[in-house]
């Protein structure tokens, strides 16, 4: 299901026609014509939310435009391999090969490696069955961790996979070091996995931090993505512990920072609520606003323009009064002419 720009020719133009090209983009320094040019989006984006956004995203301006610098904060080593969830979700959805039902993982999955390694659990004395690989996703994570033994950097790497899944998207993840998303809970301090999956995030949170961000620098295209951008998108992801730990990693809440007029923010807050997932609680045990405006709050520094739900229309004069624009769009992507709306909607809220 690869979004090619041939079909979406039309939006594409209308899309670039209203925007016209930003001062240092790609579009002007590179003296292509502006109306016709989709514009380079640059979307700093987690798992599924992300993932949507971008599907969306690439039904208007064309999977080649579109550069992900993708959260590796999630990434943990599962039966000796590397498994890297929030590009993964991005990769496979991006490919059409996700799937749907379970929101992770791919479409079509035979659960043989499962089977076999839970005749082990009586054996070890306990199970990682909480985590669950199917067949064909373990091929990624093996060919993952196989290259970067052999030396490969995890954005070579990246690269590779999304290019075996034909994805055109350029996917990049925020660092090549490892940077680990810590969860603090009542009983001490875990791995994201481990809180996420291992327990469900049925707990509260007491604390996040991203062991190994000080010292991490941020994969190779990564500050140039977003200096160049036409549009930088903060994609509705967790704002915690998905867009959180691309921000910590030195150099890129900076350079987003500095694009702010050219940044849109979506809101993964819908009417105090996320979609799915632990965002509004952990905002709220964090001491942040579990509602669209204590996003555009977060995301002020960053953003200059914020799409929040209709369900949220009566937040806006509280955004603006942030000096985030606040564009009212239907933002629920319950399928692609939903996510290709707000597409349209997070792309014209560029100034
Ligand atoms: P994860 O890493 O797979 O948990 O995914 P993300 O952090 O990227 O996405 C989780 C967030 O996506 C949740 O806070 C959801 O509220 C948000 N989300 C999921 N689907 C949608 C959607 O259709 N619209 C909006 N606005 N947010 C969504
Ligand atoms: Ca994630």
């Amino acid at each position: 299901m690869n979004t090619g720009q041939a079909a979406v020719g039309g939006r594409t133009r209308a899309v670039a026609a209203e925007a016209g090209p930003r001062p240092g983009s790609a579009a002007e320094a590179g003296g292509t014509p502006a109306v016709g040019a989709a514009p380079a989006v640059t979307a700093i984006a987690g798992g599924v939310g992300a993932a949507r956004m971008l599907s969306g995203i690439a039904s208007v301006v064309g999977q080649g435009s579109i550069t992900a610098v993708v959260n590796t904060g999630d990434d943990t080593v599962l039966h000796g391999l590397h498994v890297s969830p929030d590009l993964d979700t991005v990769t496979y959805t991006l490919a059409g090969a996700s799937n749907l039902e379970t929101g992770w993982g791919l479409a079509g999955e035979t659960w043989g490696v499962m089977e076999a390694l839970a005749a082990f659990d009586a054996v070890a004395g306990q199970s990682l069955g909480w985590f669950r690989l199917g067949d064909k996703d373990l091929a990624t994570h093996l060919y993952r961790t196989g290259r970067l033994a052999a030396g490969a950097t995890l954005s070579q790497v990246t690269s590779d996979i999304a290019k075996r899944f034909g994805v055109e998207a350029r996917l990049l993840p925020m660092s090549d070091e490892r940077v680990e998303t810590r969860v603090t809970l009542a009983s001490g301090e875990v791995g994201f996995q481990e809180y996420f999956v291992g327990l469900g995030h049925a707990v509260p949170v007491k604390a996040v931090r991203f062991a190994g961000s000080e010292a991490a620098r941020p994969a190779p295209g990564v500050l140039e993505a977003v200096e160049r951008a036409d549009i930088v998108l903060i994609c509705p992801s967790n704002p915690v512990v998905s867009i959180g730990p691309v921000l910590a990693v030195p150099g890129v809440a900076e350079a987003v920072a500095r694009r702010r007029e050219a940044t849109v923010a979506v809101s993964p807050i819908i009417a105090g609520k996320a979609l799915k997932g632990p965002a509004d609680r952990m905002l709220a045990e964090l001491g942040y606003e579990p509602s669209a405006a204590g996003v555009a709050e977060m995301w002020a520094p960053y953003a200059a323009a914020i799409v929040v739900d209709n369900a949220d229309a009566g937040l806006a004069p509280r955004i603006e009064a942030l000096g985030v624009r606040c564009v009212v769009a239907p933002s629920v992507m319950s399928g692609p002419a939903e996510a290709a709306k707000l597409a349209e909607a997070a792309l014209g809220a560029a100034p």
